[in-house]
């Protein structure tokens, strides 16, 4: 008869490791299913500075290796491999990878979301040094120094502010001629002297030697373009959840995330959605990991109930 876990965790980033760590230590069988290393999101991020316990901060790729072998330390297993397809409804769960099929009585997605890129040349390589899409994460970097945010919507506009706090200039590209942001935006934006907005502007190219060094942005109006100098461009275009797996088994948000709230229980029982792939206002470690930590709770809970 075919293995059958207590617990399958699809993806291994913070939420999914945390919640792997919590299952673990219940006692649970408890097995994640990453298609590469440990660590998501945070493997892409050379120092992270607001995760709680780092006084010095740590390099995202050793903070996801620490979280990975913590919770194997319990008996977590690790199956490095890509989820196909899923069966989510009923008492006994069936996850397809590349490499073979797993059952398991219930399953937590931490999948996780991609920043959407503008997909220009050179974007990826340009990643930490010059390029980020996080300001809460890396905008501490670029104080005294002049950067440009890309995107006009809440969470553009949200960062701008944000970075005006310690950056000498922001600059705030906007491909239409009015923001997309909310109102109560607006106020603030015009009473931050430090921020320089562009309206139907769009960047075509990031200069840069070592570092960025800046970029060509042109006008969507009448043609003309210009090189922008700057240490840093945020891209705030929106994220991409990785959801496509349970579209038409789970409900998904206009934006693609799956709903569910802080208990992250989905509509179909015994399934949970931990960190950046559900609906939430802040998507960042500290958030995804206590989503990992509440899933785990939520499927034991679920488990004792029928045992
Ligand atoms: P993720 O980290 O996205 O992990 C999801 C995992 O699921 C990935 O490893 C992925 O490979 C795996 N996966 C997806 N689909 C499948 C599949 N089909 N099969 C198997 N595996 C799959 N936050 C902070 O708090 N501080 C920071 O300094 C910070 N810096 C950042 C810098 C950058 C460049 C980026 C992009 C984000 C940053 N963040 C930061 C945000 C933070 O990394 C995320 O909020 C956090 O990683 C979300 O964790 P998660 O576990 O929900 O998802």
């Amino acid at each position: 008869m075919e293995h059958i876990y207590d617990i399958i965790i699809i993806g291994g980033g913070p939420a999914g490791y945390t919640a792997a760590l919590y299952a673990s230590r219940a006692g649970l069988d408890t097995l994640i299913i990453e298609k590469m290393a440990a660590g998501g999101q945070m493997a892409l991020t050379g120092s992270i500075e607001n995760y709680p316990g780092f006084e010095e901060g740590i390099d995202g790729f050793t903070l996801g290796m620490k979280m990975q072998s913590g919770a194997e330390r319990y008996g977590t297993k690790t199956l490095q491999s890509q989820v196909t397809s899923v069966q989510l409804v009923g008492n006994v769960k069936t996850v397809e990878t590349t490499r073979a099929s797993y059952q398991s009585r219930t399953v937590i997605i931490a999948t996780g979301a991609d920043p959407r890129e503008l997909g220009l040349k050179n974007e990826r390589e340009l990643i930490g040094r010059g390029v980020h899409y996080c300001a809460h994460c890396d905008g501490r970097f670029y104080k005294d120094k002049i950067v440009a945010v890309v995107g006009g919507g809440n969470s553009a506009v949200s960062d701008a502010l944000y970075l005006a706090h310690f950056a000498k200039k922001v600059i705030l590209i906007h491909r239409r001629d009015t923001l997309r942001a909310t109102k109560i935006y607006h106020q603030p934006l015009e009473k931050t002297p430090n921020i320089e907005i562009r309206y139907n502007c769009v960047v075509t190219e990031f200069l840069y030697d070592e570092h960025l060094t800046g970029a060509r942005v042109s006008n969507t109006v009448n043609g003309k373009t210009e090189d922008i100098t700057c240490d840093g461009v945020f891209v705030t275009i929106g994220r991409k959840p990785v959801t496509e797996l349970f579209a038409g088994q789970l409900e998904l948000d206009k934006n693609g995330y799956i709903v569910a709230d802080e208990s992250t229980k989905t509509g179909i029982r015994g399934v949970f959605a931990a960190g950046d792939v559900r609906t939430k206002a802040l998507r960042q470690i500290v958030t995804a990991t206590s989503d990992g930590a509440i899933a785990a709770h939520f499927a034991q809970e679920y488990l004792a109930a029928k045992a």
